[in-house]
């Protein structure tokens, strides 16, 4: 027998069915499609997944078929052997053509575009968008004393992915202090080093989401999970954001298993050290210390100035000598600050046509810093609620359902949900355990005894006026 007779006979077929789709969907769908063997009557085609062998089966199988019966005669029998993410190839006998199997499949509804990456097509030739932001890079990524170990494990990680001490590296640090534009510039390495390797950079909200998009459609969460276990190295950001998610922890842990026993490099970074982490099942905590932890802290005023300077550099700015000591002496918070302070100030005198003086940096600094009053976090809204009522954190934090507890509880909720990005679930995890449904019903009674009572009003907008009050 001819050993490449099945891939004239695909040939053929594709010849066939290109006349009778649109290009684009023919593309698509058939392209990715790989003829394995013709034996007897049984024709083989490997897929990428069995998200796309339901597609075609679907869709498809009517032309294939046609096309199939024409070119080997009418018992024609087709086989999908699905691609795995491990390399092991299962064989999967579908339909003959008088029984197709027609499996309800997740049919994409939405702009291609918008689909999860699991879901798209021929995934497995594999040419994933790291999804990196090419400025978050090492080259930019000043070195202080405040980033050193975080900065120095990156570039070990990033010459032997996987192969190393710090596996995971759990990257922890305040808002603004360098985690996203650390973890990123490891991807970025990486890949610069080993272009082959998959890099996924993802925030733990979009993972989420992902998850929940696929959680109740059949096979598409198993599409999810194989789509993550291919991963080589993968990045997430914002981890604390998974606080009382049971399922997408869940999901998360089986991943974070798969790869890490692989010998897959996996980095996390997190508002808050792994013990502090609230509503994190502990199975989870005690795999990111593993490796490395490691904090990011606000850097000093001499690192402060290194970033001003490589900042205004870039910008093609030159900013004066004395210039930069003030900004860096003025915005001591994070680096987010900083590069705003900066920024505000260049946009300011390009926009005016003014050079930059201290007159001006002076005039606008008093400004900037504040309107910015330093970022508002759960632990300093309840250290303020505490003691505007004289009560003390641990009783906020207990069960105890005493009238004045529950109020500062309550509004410690409502000014977690009005003043930061805290997610609900989050919010509630920080007080107690409490969960989202309970967060809610604090916002809307708050709300409600803001317009009702008038010495609440006064509570509330005295703490609000506390915490915006720089420190
Ligand atoms: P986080 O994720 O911790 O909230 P980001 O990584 O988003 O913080 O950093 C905030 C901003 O500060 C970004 O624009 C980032 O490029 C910049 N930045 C942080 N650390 C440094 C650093 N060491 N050198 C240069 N820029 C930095
Ligand atoms: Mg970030």
């Amino acid at each position: 027998m001819n050993g490449s007779r099945h891939i004239q006979v695909w040939d053929n077929c594709l010849q066939m069915i290109k006349d009778v789709i649109p290009p684009a969907q023919f593309e698509t769908w058939f392209t990715p499609i790989k003829p394995v063997s013709l034996l007897g009557n049984k024709f083989t085609i490997e897929v990428p997944s069995d998200w796309v062998r339901e597609y075609l089966e679907e869709h498809y199988v009517s032309f294939i078929f046609k096309a199939l019966r024409k070119e080997i005669g009418e018992d024609a029998r087709l086989i999908y052997k699905v691609q795995m993410v491990q390399g092991s190839p299962v064989m999967e006998p579908s339909s003959n053509v008088q029984q197709p199997v027609n499996k309800p499949i997740p049919v994409p509804t939405r702009d291609i575009s918008l689909l999860n990456p699991f879901t798209i097509p021929g995934l497995q030739k594999l040419n994933i968008d790291p999804q990196l932001n090419p400025n978050y890079n090492f080259s930019n990524f000043i070195e202080g004393e405040c980033n050193r170990l975080g900065r120095a494990a990156g570039l070990a990680i990033a010459k032997s992915p996987g192969k190393n001490a710090f596996n995971p590296m759990f990257i922890y640090g305040g808002s603004g202090l360098g985690k996203t534009h650390l973890a990123q510039a490891i991807g970025l390495e990486i890949k610069r080093q080993y272009p082959d390797k998959i890099v996924l950079y993802v925030t733990a909200n979009r993972f989420m989401t992902q998850y929940m998009d696929a959680v109740n459609v059949k096979n598409k969460l198993t599409d999810f999970l194989n789509f993550y276990q291919m991963i080589d190295v993968l990045i997430l950001d914002d981890v604390q954001e998974f606080a009382e998610k049971q399922g997408t922890q869940n999901a998360y842990f089986h991943i974070f298993n798969h790869l890490q026993q692989s010998g897959k490099q996996l980095i996390l970074t997190s508002d808050k050290a792994p013990v502090d982490l609230m509503g994190l099942e502990q199975r989870l905590l005690s795999r990111f210390k593993w490796g490395l932890v490691t904090e990011l802290k606000a850097p000093s005023y001499a690192t402060r100035l290194e970033i001003l300077k490589a900042k205004s550099l870039k910008d093609g700015i030159q900013l004066p000598e004395e210039v930069l000591n003030f900004l860096a002496s003025k915005a001591a918070g994070s680096v987010r600050e900083l590069e705003g302070t900066l920024s505000s100030l260049i946009a300011h005198a390009i926009l005016c046509g003014e050079s930059i003086t201290m007159d001006l940096a002076q005039k606008l600094t008093d400004r900037i810093v504040s309107v910015s009053a330093p970022e508002i976090s759960i632990d300093r809204i309840q250290d303020a609620v505490c003691s505007y009522f004289g009560i003390n954190r641990d009783t906020m934090l207990s069960k105890t359902r005493k009238r004045e507890i529950v109020q500062a509880r309550q509004i410690a909720m409502y000014l977690g949900r009005n003043l930061t990005k805290t997610s609900l679930a989050a919010i509630g995890a920080q007080i107690g355990g409490k969960d989202h449904a309970t967060v809610l019903h604090a916002c809307n009674t708050v709300s409600d005894l803001i317009e009702t009572d008038r010495n609440f009003k006064q509570y509330v907008s005295d703490i609000e006026k506390m915490l915006k009050v720089e420190e």
